[in-house]
C-alpha cells in the first residue's frame, strides 16, 4: 500500500501568503487564520498532505458548524442554560433517560409529531423542553421557543392576517415550535381559537412541544371552558404524541426539603 511521503518542510513565507489569500477568496476564512498553526503542526506529527488538508478543512467545518449553532440557538428564543447535560435524571426518577434519549434524537420532530411535559411546577417540565430544543437546533432542525403569553402576543398581532401569509412567521414555519408555561392563566375565548388555528394549521406540518401544568382533563376549562374546541385542539396534538406526566418533586423546592428535614 503506498502511503503519501509526510510534508517536507515549513513552506516560504510568500507561499503561505499566496495559499491564505487562496482560502480566503473561497470564503475558507477560519482555514485562513489557521494555515500556519496546522501547517507547523503538521510538519511537527510527520503528516502527509491528505491528512493535513483533511484537518485544515476539519477547522473551517467545525468553526462552520459551531457558528450554525451559536446563530441558530439565538434565532430561536430558547433561554439559556438549560441541557440534557445538566439534567439530574436520579432526581426525577419518573423520567426515564432513555426516553429522553429517544426524543433527543429529533425523529419526532422529523415526523411532524407532539410532545407534551405535564406536571406540577419545579419538576422539570421547562428544564427538558429547552434541553430538548437545543439538542434539535444541534441536529440542524430549526427550533422556536416562546411562552405562551408571548405566543398569544404574536398570534394576535397576526389574527387578521390569513396564515397563507404568515408562512414565513417563526411559529408557523419552524421544525420545531416549544410552547411553554401553557395553562398558569385561563385562555380568553379569542386566545382559545387563535391557539386552536395554529395547532391545526402545524399539524402534520410541523412538530410542538408543550409544557403545562394542566392535566389534559382540564384543558376544556383552561382553554375558555369551550370543549368542542378543546377537543379539537387535543385531537390534533394527540394524534401522534409523546406525553410525559412527571409526578416528581419540584428541583426548586428540594434545598428547602433538605433544611425542613434536617430540623425534623
Ligand atoms: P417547571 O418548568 O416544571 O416548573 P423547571 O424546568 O423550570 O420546572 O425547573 C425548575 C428549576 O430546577 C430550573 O432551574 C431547572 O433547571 C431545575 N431543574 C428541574 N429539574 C431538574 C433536574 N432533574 N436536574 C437538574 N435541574 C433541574
Ligand atoms: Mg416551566
Amino acid at each position: 500500500m503506498s502511503r503519501s511521503s509526510p510534508i517536507p518542510t515549513s513552506a516560504a513565507p510568500a507561499d503561505l501568503d499566496a495559499l491564505r489569500a487562496l482560502l480566503i477568496g473561497l470564503r475558507l476564512d477560519r482555514a485562513a487564520a489557521a494555515l500556519a498553526a496546522v501547517l507547523s503542526d503538521a510538519v511537527r506529527d510527520d503528516l502527509n498532505p491528505p491528512d493535513f488538508l483533511r484537518r485544515l478543512l476539519g477547522v473551517e467545518s467545525d468553526g462552520r458548524e459551531e457558528s450554525r449553532i451559536r446563530t441558530s440557538l439565538k434565532l430561536s428564543g430558547l433561554p439559556l442554560g438549560p441541557t440534557l447535560a445538566t439534567f439530574d435524571f436520579a432526581f426525577q426518577p419518573a423520567i426515564e433517560r432513555s426516553r429522553i434519549e429517544m426524543l433527543a434524537t429529533g425523529q419526532w420532530i422529523r415526523d411532524n409529531q407532539s410532545l407534551l411535559l405535564l406536571g406540577p411546577p419545579g419538576v422539570g417540565k421547562t428544564h427538558l423542553a429547552v434541553a430538548l430544543g437545543v439538542a434539535a437546533v444541534e441536529r440542524g432542525l430549526s427550533t422556536t421557543y416562546f411562552r405562551i403569553e408571548e405566543l398569544l402576543h404574536a398570534l394576535r398581532h397576526d389574527a387578521r392576517t390569513p396564515p397563507a401569509h404568515l408562512r414565513r412567521r417563526k411559529y408557523m414555519n419552524s421544525a420545531l415550535l416549544i410552547v411553554d408555561e401553557v395553562g398558569f392563566e385561563p385562555f380568553s375565548r379569542e386566545d382559545a381559537n387563535l391557539f386552536f388555528r395554529l395547532v391545526s394549521y402545524r399539524y402534520q406540518r410541523g412538530a410542538i412541544c408543550i409544557t403545562s401544568n394542566k392535566a389534559i382533563r382540564d384543558w376544556p376549562e383552561m382553554l375558555a371552558g369551550d370543549e368542542t374546541l378543546a377537543a379539537a385542539i387535543l385531537d390534533r396534538l394527540l394524534h401522534a404524541s409523546h406525553v410525559l406526566a412527571i409526578k416528581g418533586r419540584s428541583y426548586r423546592l428540594r434545598d428547602l426539603e433538605a433544611t425542613l428535614a434536617a430540623r425534623a
